[in-house]
């Protein structure tokens, strides 16, 4: 096989490192075309000093100035290039063949959809996207000809769990349920009471997985539960009854797929997302990741439970979302994105961020998700009043 061309949308990122480290043990196997990063210029810089890339992109054209000279300087051929529309230009430039959707929030919408809509093989951990424009997305996976292949753990392992040969887009006959695993988030045990004083150190500081700020939050919330959730709508074909979330505080089951004989299939495994990554990079092919093989003895045993919905009311909140349809869980998104981050900010306590959410979702116009410019619109629409409302919250 030829070196398949890789472009890394997020590679500053935690899931942006994790994707480089498995495509640098496999020279032979994978080349990066393009780097993104936000405003990580120097940590960008350094990884295009490592890679060198054909391309690297960042958010302004001083940062792309500043970059493009440092790199020229140190004899690195990588252009750099800057903006929205650049980071679309690397998703689905022809030279490219794998795609790593790692940007956090509705940023990625974009760059994702014109992977999909290129027939790249498109590596999906941008989970926010798909919950956007599901049903946009999944057309433009169908009609560009992509591979998509999910990255979040808990949908690579479903995706693992499913008959070989299975697609995403459409459910394989036999299916009964899926079982999708929660850690619980770092405040499983928590007191109302204390979970209104709750920091965002606290919230960040997750006990079995290391991640970016704002996914930890939502881990924090159970709102990352209710992302997927949707997610897995989506990428499976099902509906939200047909998915069952289980707390699982050890991380080592990623999930589960429920058939209708009475098997119950689950993927196991450290908590790494390199595993995940790699299987994206070669599926249907296995490649080593880097990441050591589970020691049952170790992990000893493994404990199962229902979510407090009450304690954490985002799960619910997702799954009304999506059962409302239309834009509702772009509302939902835009306006969870708008509360994480006041909240990573000192300025919303950490049990308002679902009062935001509910009251954003209840105040906007149901609208349908007709197109993308409907869905950037209620994006925008929605950030709007969630920003208003933090206002009268202080
Ligand atoms: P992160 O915060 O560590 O990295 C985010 C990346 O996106 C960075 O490279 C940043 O430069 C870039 N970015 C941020 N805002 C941008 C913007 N406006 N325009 C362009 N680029 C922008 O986040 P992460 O933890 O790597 O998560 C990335 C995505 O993967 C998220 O959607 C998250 O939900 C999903 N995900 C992450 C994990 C994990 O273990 N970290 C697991 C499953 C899914
Ligand atoms: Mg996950």
């Amino acid at each position: 096989m030829p070196v398949q061309q890789v472009t890394v949308l997020g590679a500053t990122g935690s899931i942006g490192q994790s994707t480089l480290d498995v495509v640098a043990r496999h020279p032979e196997r994978y080349q990066v075309f393009a780097l993104t990063s936000h405003s990580r210029v120097d940590a960008l810089g350094e990884l295009c000093l490592r890679f060198r890339p054909s391309h690297a992109v960042v958010a302004t054209g001083e940062d792309a100035g500043r970059l493009q000279s440092r790199l020229r300087a140190a004899g690195c051929p990588t252009e750099v290039w800057h903006g929205p529309a650049a980071l679309v230009e690397v998703a689905e430039h022809a030279r490219v063949d794998v795609v790593m959707a790692a940007i956090v929030g509705a940023a990625g919408l974009l760059p994702a959809l014109a992977a999909a809509g290129a027939g790249k093989r498109v590596l999906l951990a941008n989970k926010e996207a798909l919950v956007m424009s599901g049903a946009l997305f999944m057309d433009a996976v169908v009609s560009g000809g992509a591979t998509l292949l999910p990255i979040d753990s808990e949908h690579n392992a479903i995706f693992q769990c499913l008959p070989a040969g299975s697609r995403c887009g459409a459910l394989p006959t036999g299916v009964e349920r899926i079982l999708l695993t929660a850690s619980g988030g770092p405040f499983r045990t928590w007191t109302p009471e204390a979970l209104r004083a709750a920091t965002p150190e606290q919230a960040v500081r997750h006990p079995k997985w290391s991640m970016g700020r704002k996914i930890s939050v939502d881990s924090a919330t159970l709102m990352n539960k209710g992302l997927e959730l949707i997610e897995a709508c989506w990428l499976f074909g099902v509906s939200p009854a047909a998915v069952q979330v289980v707390v699982h505080p050890e991380s080592i089951v990623h999930s589960l797929v429920q058939y209708v004989d009475g098997s119950t299939l689950a993927q196991l495994g450290n908590p790494d997302m390199r595993t995940p990554i790699a299987l994206g990079l070669a599926w249907p092919e296995r490649i080593p990741a880097g990441v050591a093989p589970l020691d049952l003895f170790a992990t000893a045993s493994l404990h199962f439970e229902a979510p407090d919905e009450i304690r954490f009311p985002c799960l619910r909140l997702a799954r009304e979302a999506m059962a409302a349809g239309g834009c509702a869980p772009a509302v939902l998104n835009a306006a969870n994105e708008v509360a994480v981050a006041a909240f990573l900010d000192g300025k919303l306590r950490f049990t308002d961020i679902p009062a935001v959410i509910e009251q954003t979702l209840t105040e906007l116009p149901m609208m349908a998700a007709d197109g993308l410019p409907t869905i950037l619109e209620a994006d925008r629409e929605a950030r709007e009043q969630a920003t208003r409302l933090l206002g009268l919250m202080r």
